[in-house]
């Protein structure tokens, strides 16, 4: 992994240099509020200003961002000859950064799908990314998951897609909503334990995905409290998050993230909590073709396989309506094509897929 990360209280601050090696111009990239909420977007100002380097804002990054707005946001950044790009936020304004450096550095593409081909002609522009949230990892992967002119979630990857330094301090994370920690900690757990699970799965990719898990429960149990989180807690969420992703760098997402995509496409639901209503059946399918290494992952939760779901399952408090039987047999042979189904152990089903569909659907109908 190739990013340099910097990652505690006052971290910006304590290396406003770094914002002065890539250039004098850059564009900063966010989400709507949370990059002035989290107070994030004022340290990279200061330590921008501090530096005498110039900068434009691109500010119209949604949740789950289109390719269009990517591919906007690269025009901004050509046309004010960026140098660089700042991406600011969650998941989704650091995979939008990722993109727009990507279109900047190949203006001539009249067609913005060319991304997705995942081989442009020029580098992308360097980026550093200001984390917000604590959960997706993107500050360490090279994915970015845009959604396509189809609706659907499709994930682009370049060597060059990496940030060059990613930033993270804990008292950005504090203005979260309670629901927006909880998704997120259950994207970082979704990460690790697909992760570990996966047949790429690797000795330092198990490594990670157990160090994710031994941060982020005690975390999350605590925040489950719902007692004002304390500024280590969210600390241990935040670490927890880039373990996660160093896991998925390298054996990937697997099942929830497979049959979650098209519940944020289609229903809005937040892609933690869409990913991690699959988690325990997706547990419960793994365990029986990885005993030993279920067990070694069920010490450190401290929890039982049934504690464990039942843990996620009173975290998620969603409502996924009225599904018809094609749009679940759409939903399944979409997962059940992906390299995210290949990843599972076993060679799993189209029923076995659609069972655990009936089962999640049941319970959040
Ligand atoms: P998000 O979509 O980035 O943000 C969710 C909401 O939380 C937004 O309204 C955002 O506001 C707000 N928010 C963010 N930080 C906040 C803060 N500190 N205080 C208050 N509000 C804050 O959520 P996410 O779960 O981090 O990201 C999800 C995206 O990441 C999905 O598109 C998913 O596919 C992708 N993802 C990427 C990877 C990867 O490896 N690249 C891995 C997993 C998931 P604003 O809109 O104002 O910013
Ligand atoms: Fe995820």
């Amino acid at each position: 992994m190739p990013t340099e990360v910097y990652a505690y209280q006052n971290s910006i601050a304590e290396n406003q240099d770094i914002f002065w090696q890539y250039g004098n111009h850059c564009l900063i990239v966010t989400g709507k509020n949370s990059a002035k909420e989290s107070g994030a977007l004022d340290d990279v100002i200061a330590a921008l200003e501090q530096g005498k380097i110039t900068y434009d804002i691109f500010d119209q990054v949604e949740q789950n961002p289109h390719v269009s707005t990517c591919f906007s946001g690269g025009k901004s950044a050509n046309n004010c000859n960026a140098d660089f790009i700042v991406g600011i936020g969650g998941g989704s304004a650091l995979d939008a950064a990722k993109a727009v450096a990507v279109f900047a550095a190949n203006p001539d593409h009249l067609d913005k799908n060319f991304i997705f081909g995942n081989d442009w002609e020029f580098q992308a522009l360097p980026l550093i990314l200001v984390g917000t949230t604590a959960g997706t990892g993107s500050e360490v992967t090279p994915y970015s998951i845009l959604i396509n002119d189809d609706g659907q979630k499709q994930s682009i990857k370049g060597s060059d897609t990496y940030a060059e330094v990613a930033f993270g301090d804990p008292r950005y994370t504090q203005t979260m909503q309670y629901q927006t920690t909880v998704s997120t900690a259950l994207d970082a757990i979704c990460h690790s334990i697909e992760s570990y699970f996966s047949t790429s799965c690797d000795t330092f990719s198990e490594m990670y995905s157990l160090e994710c898990l031994r941060l982020c429960i005690p975390a999350l149990q605590s925040i489950a409290t719902k007692i004002t989180p304390t500024l280590e807690t969210r600390q241990d969420l935040y670490n927890a998050s880039i373990y996660g992703g160093l896991a998925i760098n390298i054996s990937g997402t697997a099942l929830c993230h497979g049959m979650g995509y098209p519940l944020s496409e289609t229903k809005r639901i937040p892609h933690g909590l869409a990913t991690a209503i699959f988690l325990p059946e997706f547990i419960r399918y793994s365990v029986p073709l990885a005993p030993d290494k279920a067990k070694a992952m069920f010490d450190v939760i401290g929890m039982s396989e049934k504690e464990f779901a039942d843990f996620v399952y009173s975290l998620i408090h969603i409502k996924l309506g009225e599904t018809t039987p094609q749009e679940r047999q759409q939903w399944v042979h979409r997962c059940h094509d992906s390299i995210n189904a290949k990843r599972c152990l076993g060679e799993i089903t189209k029923e076995k897929m659609l069972d655990i569909s009936r089962v999640v659907l049941k319970m959040f109908a």
